[in-house]
């Protein structure tokens, strides 16, 4: 689950991480008021789940409080990497002398969190790490440990010279893990991490991602998530219990486990066909959640055929079944369906399905080369 940079700025601010205090606004006005009350510039920021807003425009600098409602109306307009801004932080301007990366992310490879700190941070980082990753210093963390006091430091002297800042930037080392770890985060950054021409040293930005599989003991921060800020068909699959993940395709998949469904998009692609989707409907699938599957496919325009591809186990191809044909008779589905089942209740599925006149083949194989070319022959 992304967070809002002010989501993740309270979380971090919570922590102890120093950064200047600022507010939300969803419209213009409300970020006049705000800047009024800040006094002096401000920065107003568009709150996407996206990176690169400031090279997007979406981050901005306004002297005193009516040119705050001028950018803040200016950004509230806006549309970044597909994602329509509705709020726009306003935080005091703070002066930059220098801006570094700091980074922790749950690495795979190591299997435990890994610190990611550069002294060339700024909008440029992605970069950085293309062209010179030698610039950017990683170390994994034993979780069983946490972060010791001398790795910290170690972080830190990567960063300054100077030995307050150093200190200063061991210390939001130590918070960031903090942070990251109470909070289930599998990435938590703060880029620029900036010093100002007091020294003090400074979070100027916050992002944090939330580990899903952290959601259901921490209803706390289930509440943080933002509906109107993911795809949506993103979030109508969430609602529906439903792993579902949108792609550029035409071959919509309704799948039953993930392993099946990597395959059967594998398949698509073995006979020449584009997957619009990745979905796994579960292993104990009802058919209200092959109805909520169909209402999501069909909702994409790009979607030329669907395929069923249901390996009956646990799952029982019969609710399937009665789910295709409930959902084909509350709504019109107007690209063609190719079925394959086979497994648990597979004659009864097979009844249901010839009781409205649709057929399902056994093979695999079949079925995805059938919905390949019906999708070819539709574009
Ligand atoms: P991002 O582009 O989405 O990562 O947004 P950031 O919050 O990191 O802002 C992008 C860039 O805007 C930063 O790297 C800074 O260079 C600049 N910026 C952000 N806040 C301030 C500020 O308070 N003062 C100044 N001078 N620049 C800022
Ligand atoms: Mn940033």
């Amino acid at each position: 689950m992304n967070l809002h940079e002010y989501q993740a700025r309270a979380l971090l601010k919570a922590a102890g991480v120093p950064m200047l205090d600022g507010d939300v606004a969803s419209t213009p006005t409300e970020a006049e008021s705000i800047a009024r009350r800040i006094g002096g510039t401000v920065v107003i920021k568009a709150q996407v789940h996206a990176g690169g807003r400031g090279k997007a425009g979406g981050v901005k600098l306004a002297r005193n409080p009516s040119e705050a409602a001028d950018e803040a109306a200016q950004i509230l307009g806006m549309t970044i990497k597909g994602l329509d801004v509705h709020k726009v932080l306003v935080v005091p301007a703070a002066e930059i002398v220098t801006e570094s990366y700091v980074g922790l992310i749950m690495d795979r490879e190591t299997q435990r969190p890994v610190f990611m700190v550069s002294s060339a941070g700024g909008v440029d980082i992605e970069e950085v790490a293309a062209k010179t990753p030698e610039k950017i210093v990683r170390m994994p963390i034993d979780p069983t440990f946490g972060l010791y006091p001398h790795q910290a430091l170690r972080l830190a002297f990567v960063l300054y010279r100077d030995f307050t800042q150093v200190k200063a930037a061991a210390k939001i080392m130590a918070q960031l893990y903090q942070a990251f770890v109470d909070n289930g985060a599998s990435l938590a950054e703060i880029n620029p991490l900036i010093t100002g021409p007091d020294g003090r040293v400074l979070a100027l930005d916050a992002k944090i991602v939330i580990d899903d599989n952290e959601l259901f003991w921490r209803p706390d921060l289930g509440v943080l998530r933002d509906d109107s800020a993911e795809l949506p068909s993103e979030a109508a699959a969430r609602r529906a219990n439903l792993s579902f993940i949108k792609l550029d395709g035409d071959v919509g998949c309704v799948v039953n486990g993930a392993g099946l469904a990597m395959a059967t998009m594998d398949l698509v692609k073995f006979y020449g066909g584009e997957p619009a989707n990745f979905l796994d409907i579960g292993g104990s699938s009802s058919p209200e959640k092959v109805i909520a599957a169909l209402k999501i496919i069909t909702a994409d325009p790009h979607v030329k055929a669907i395929l069923f591809n249901i390996f009956g186990g646990i799952t029982r191809t019969d609710d399937v079944a009665s789910g295709i044909v409930a959902a084909t008779s509350q709504f019109k589905v107007d690209v063609p369906i190719v079925i394959r089942l086979t497994g648990t209740n597979e004659a009864e599925a097979f009844r249901i399905l010839g009781g409205v006149g649709m057929t399902a083949l056994s093979d695999m194989d079949e079925a995805v080369e059938r919905v390949v070319r019906l999708a070819r022959e539709a574009a």
